[in-house]
């Protein structure tokens, strides 16, 4: 099977859970990664909690939810898809006329088909989502009166969030960050999580040299990672020197990366080094497009260098935030192409310096073994590229200045800084 596959098999699975910001949707979630990756601890805020300038809401859970007419007939029932319930409404159990429950109807009337995601976290009220098809339709009927049912709680709890720490070698970090609060829908935002996941696994079991530290976590959206960072924003300012969001990853569409609020960090540089050498076609947001978790990571007083990674960006899409963002819009190998965009990103940061000449003046080469003793077009070009990296070890050039000066791929330039570094002429700093 490819990873791709056994990706797109744990979006599968998670699909049909009613996940919500708090309740049991997002902790059986949390508990299906957690059986992917034992080592992750799940963590728990209180409602009421402030978080900055936000308060912990009330833990929200659904049993049940329909609209039935006079027949006894459902014609809108969670049962049949967790969109059809605007996520965190308030209970209600009544019977009403068309015109009453239409007002608290949402629908597309551009996308007559799909049903639309619609969320109330923080303003108290009930509602449904159906296609607009459907809506039409209710109202031509000849029921007058339709029984309307939410079982619906919403009790002091808890927000809770999965974290897993990878140590490295040192403790400079890097933060994988992803969001699982949304319903049965796959690439917003199933595919940032289960991507995470397999990348989680890869660093825990085939990485184990790895330098960073890295801090991954599931969260829900906006309201988890303020939380989070009320508790570990020292933590995160002083070691942090690349994070990425993953969201909607998971589509066979282009890449696309939103950058953080400076544009110029560590994490933009890496993304936008790999993506125009992998997928010369991608799309590059600034922030002021912004629209996930890098809202929080990288508002004033936090300012992370965090940015976000996509395929089809959220809110660019006609899928987006309704029922047609289904199993078939992700695809193996789009959630494949995802998983091996952040392993590239990853891979590069851990070797990309800045080094540093260990010589006064260039070492001298063939003494080391590093010079090639015949002189083949090819073996000049190498040495070229040798000398180039040296030239501009200077403790302040990375890999990415220094192949944008000779204009290739920094990939190209790992392998032969590790050589270098074996050979005792350069040294490895790592980035700040
Ligand atoms: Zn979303």
């Amino acid at each position: 099977m490819t990873i791709g596959s056994e990706i797109h098999g744990w979006v599968t699975d998670l699909f049909p859970l009613c996940r919500s910001i708090t309740g049991d949707g997002i902790r059986e979630s949390l508990r299906y990664l957690q059986r992917i990756l034992p080592e992750m601890k799940i963590h728990g805020v209180s409602s009421g909690t402030r978080v900055f300038d936000w308060t912990v809401p009330l833990e929200w859970n659904i049993k049940d939810a329909f609209i039935a007419n006079e027949g006894g007939e459902r014609v809108v029932d969670l049962s049949q898809n967790n969109l059809h319930v605007v996520n965190y409404s308030e209970p209600i159990d009544e019977w009403m006329t068309f015109e009453e429950l239409d007002r608290n109807l949402h629908s597309l009337p551009d996308q007559p088909d799909a049903v639309p995601y619609v969320t109330s976290y923080y303003r108290r009220r009930w509602g449904f989502c159906l296609t607009h098809r459907l809506r039409d339709q209710l109202r031509q009927e000849p029921f007058r009166r339709y029984h309307v049912k939410i079982d619906t709680t919403l009790e002091s709890g808890e927000l809770i969030y999965g974290e897993l720490i990878l140590p490295g070698s040192t403790s400079r970090e890097i933060l994988l960050s992803t969001y699982l609060c949304h319903p049965s829908m796959a690439n917003d935002n199933l595919s940032g999580p289960c991507v995470q996941a397999a990348v989680a696994r890869w660093l825990r079991d085939f990485v184990p040299d790895r330098r960073m530290t890295y801090r991954i976590l599931f969260l829900a959206e906006t309201i988890g990672p303020l939380a989070y960072l009320k508790r570990h924003l020292e933590t995160l300012q002083e070691n942090l020197v690349a994070g990425f969001v993953l969201a909607c990853i998971g589509d066979d569409r282009r890449y696309s990366f939103v950058a953080s609020r400076s544009g110029s960090t560590t994490a933009d540089r890496v993304v936008r080094h790999i993506l125009r050498h992998d997928h010369p076609d991608h799309d590059e947001y600034s922030f002021v497009d912004r629209g996930s978790d890098e809202r929080q990571y990288c508002s004033p007083g936090v300012d992370l260098p965090v940015c976000t990674l996509m395929r089809s960006k959220f809110d660019t899409f006609p899928e987006y935030h309704t029922s047609k963002d289904d199993l078939a819009f992700v695809t193996p190998s789009g959630l494949e192409g995802g998983y091996r965009l952040v392993r590239e990103c990853l891979g590069l940061i851990e070797e990309l310096g800045p080094y540093r000449c260990r010589t006064i003046g260039e070492p001298h080469l063939s003494t080391r073994g590093l010079y090639p003793d015949f002189g083949l077009r090819d073996s000049w070009t190498k040495v070229r590229t040798m000398m180039n990296l040296l030239a501009y070890s200077d403790g302040h050039h990375d890999l990415i200045d220094i192949a944008d000066l000779l204009e290739i791929d920094a990939r190209e330039l790992v392998v032969v800084a590790r050589d270098l570094v074996d050979h005792g002429v350069l040294e490895l700093d790592l980035p700040s």
